[in-house]
């Protein structure tokens, strides 16, 4: 079966797909009668209209609902397919793109880019004294606050952008088509986006001042970001270096703030 087909039964609504299935059966049984008639060297005398009727209708009600569990069956497959890809592709705390996936589609990004000769760059984004906001407020508020990063970053990005969980408290984030200084103001407006960001501090709060301040039930947090544009020669470790590197500049230089590397 073409993935056409495959997808036709599996992707469109029943209203569409049932009767295709009843139609194609009751088709078939017709073909496959006058294809018997033609063999036996019947004649169509006063009996065949009713034998005709009950030779469409007879294999029709039972090719029918055969298709129909088929298709059902189909349905199921692609849907545990669908699960089994989204889990194995996404983080499944933040429901960012995971570091294996990020890692593929990074690749191709910069294969894309070399090819075409387009810029591409990158920028690695690290909260910062995450491990404190976690000592403070808990774990559980800690999940919270990648989570609320998470789609604060997301938020300012363009469709063809692609972010993704990079591990512990870090994310990447790609950016096609896009030079160095383009990517600076992407990441500057990254980084006052999570600034902006007051996320509730939760039941397990503990009290205690320091960075990632609490101000009353609501926390602060900020974020650390390098960015790096590619070199036309540079390979997908390389570039994603460049850009940690640029991020721990960051954090030297005070934290809260976009560092870039020159390419
Ligand atoms: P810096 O500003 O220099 O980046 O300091 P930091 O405290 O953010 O960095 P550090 O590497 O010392 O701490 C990172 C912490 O992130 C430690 C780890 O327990 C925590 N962490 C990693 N993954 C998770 C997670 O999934 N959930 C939570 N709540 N914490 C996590
Ligand atoms: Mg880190
Ligand atoms: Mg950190």
């Amino acid at each position: 079966m073409t993935r056409r087909l495959r997808e036709f039964f599996t992707d469109q609504p029943l209203w569409l797909t049932i009767p295709v299935i009843v139609a194609t059966s009751v088709a078939s049984s017709v073909g496959a009668l006058f294809l018997l008639v033609e063999l036996l060297g019947h004649g169509y005398g006063p009996t065949f209209s009713r034998s005709l009727t009950i030779a469409i209708l007879a294999p029709t009600m039972v090719s029918a609902p055969i298709g129909g569990y088929i298709v059902h069956l189909l349905r199921q497959v692609e849907q545990a397919r669908r699960q089994a890809q989204a889990l194995a592709w996404h983080d499944p705390l933040t429901g960012l793109l995971n570091r294996r996936r990020l890692i593929e589609l990074g690749e191709r990004e910069l294969a894309i880019a070399r090819r075409a000769a387009r810029p591409l760059s990158a920028a690695l984004i690290d909260i910062d004294n995450f491990k404190q906001i976690n000592d403070q407020h808990g774990h559980a508020t800690g999940d919270t606050v990648l989570q609320a990063v998470g789609q604060a970053v997301a938020g300012q990005l363009r469709e063809t952008d692609l972010i993704g969980r990079w591990g512990g408290e870090e994310f990447v984030v790609f950016l096609p088509d896009t030079g160095l200084e383009a990517a600076n103001t992407t990441a500057e407006r990254m980084r006052a986006a999570v600034e902006g960001l007051a996320v509730p501090a939760g039941a397990g709060a503990r009290t205690g001042a320091g960075t990632g301040a609490s101000t009353g039930s609501f926390l602060r947090c900020t974020v650390s970001i390098g960015v790096h544009q590619a070199e036309p020669d540079s390979d997908f470790d390389r570039w994603v270096d460049q850009a940690d590197r640029a991020m721990y500049l960051a954090k030297a230089a005070g934290k809260n703030r976009v560092q870039a590397t020159a390419a």
